[in-house]
């Protein structure tokens, strides 16, 4: 069956490398919300050393630190992920994925480049005992009118924003980027979002996953055609995820 022609193209990047938690669920979960709503959905992985298909939502994950520098490489070449983002796609980057589009992140051998897509840089990891692992509560940014945002990470990473950047959000639980006293998680650059939230982090934030689908269809907060029952039944499973995960934190 054709996915029709307003439908949402979903990619999902090298999911061999950057995969580790299962962030290519994400697609499933803006597939799923998307034909809910009537709008038709496809989702396309990218693998090996393709490159980008013409998409609206890109979807990067978190994976380790070899892969990650292979995939640097990759969305380098050609200026693969610049022409994406420059064509108006909005990409959610995960954790490693976040990493990536930044100025630079770390490997073995120090800093290296990133593709700086995403006003942030990583810097130097947080020592092993202290690796950020566990859940994670975000008190969205104000500018993006979204309800708190939940999570699990599990990462040495910290990320420094740069000046004036626009963090995800407010760390109300966990670490998140893990730079500063008042700890922020994630940074947004106009459709580009990046988050220590790892694994299909969508399926738990569905306000998150309608946002890339705003963004997808060119409509404003709100914009989406109605969902049918099955957008209620994925409403529904989150709520109930979303309970227990806020109790865990102890917030609930
Ligand atoms: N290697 C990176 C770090 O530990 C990314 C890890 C991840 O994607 N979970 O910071």
């Amino acid at each position: 069956m054709s996915a029709g022609p307003s439908a949402v193209r979903v990619a999902v990047l090298y999911p061999e490398l950057l995969g580790t938690y299962g962030d290519g669920g994400n697609a499933a979960v803006l597939a799923a919300r998307a034909r809910a709503r009537g709008m038709g959905a496809e989702v396309v992985e990218v693998v090996g050393s393709e490159g980008l298909p013409q998409a609206d939502v890109y979807l990067l994950g978190g994976g380790e630190d070899g892969p990650q520098r292979h995939v640097a490489r990759l969305l380098a070449q050609e200026d693969r992920m610049a022409r994406a983002v420059g064509a108006g796609g909005a990409v959610l980057a995960v954790c490693a994925g976040m990493q990536v589009l930044g100025s630079a992140f770390r490997d073995v051998d120090g800093s290296v480049p990133g593709l700086s897509l995403l006003p942030c840089r990583t810097v130097e990891p947080l020592p092993a005992e202290r690796r950020a692992v566990g859940e994670v509560v975000v008190e969205a940014d104000p500018s993006l009118g979204l309800p708190p945002l939940l999570g699990f990470e599990n990462h040495g990473g910290r990320t420094a924003l740069d000046d004036g950047a626009v963090p995800l959000g407010r760390v109300l639980r966990g670490t998140g980027n893990g730079v500063g006293e008042a700890s922020v998680d994630g940074v947004v650059a106009g459709r580009v979002v990046g988050t220590y939230l790892h694994g299909p982090v969508l399926a738990l934030n569905p306000a998150l996953a309608d946002r890339l689908l705003e963004w997808a269809a060119g409509v404003g907060p709100g914009g989406l055609p109605d969902g049918d029952e099955r957008l209620a039944a994925l409403d529904e499973a989150a709520g109930a995820a979303r309970a227990v995960r806020l109790r865990m934190a102890g917030l609930g």
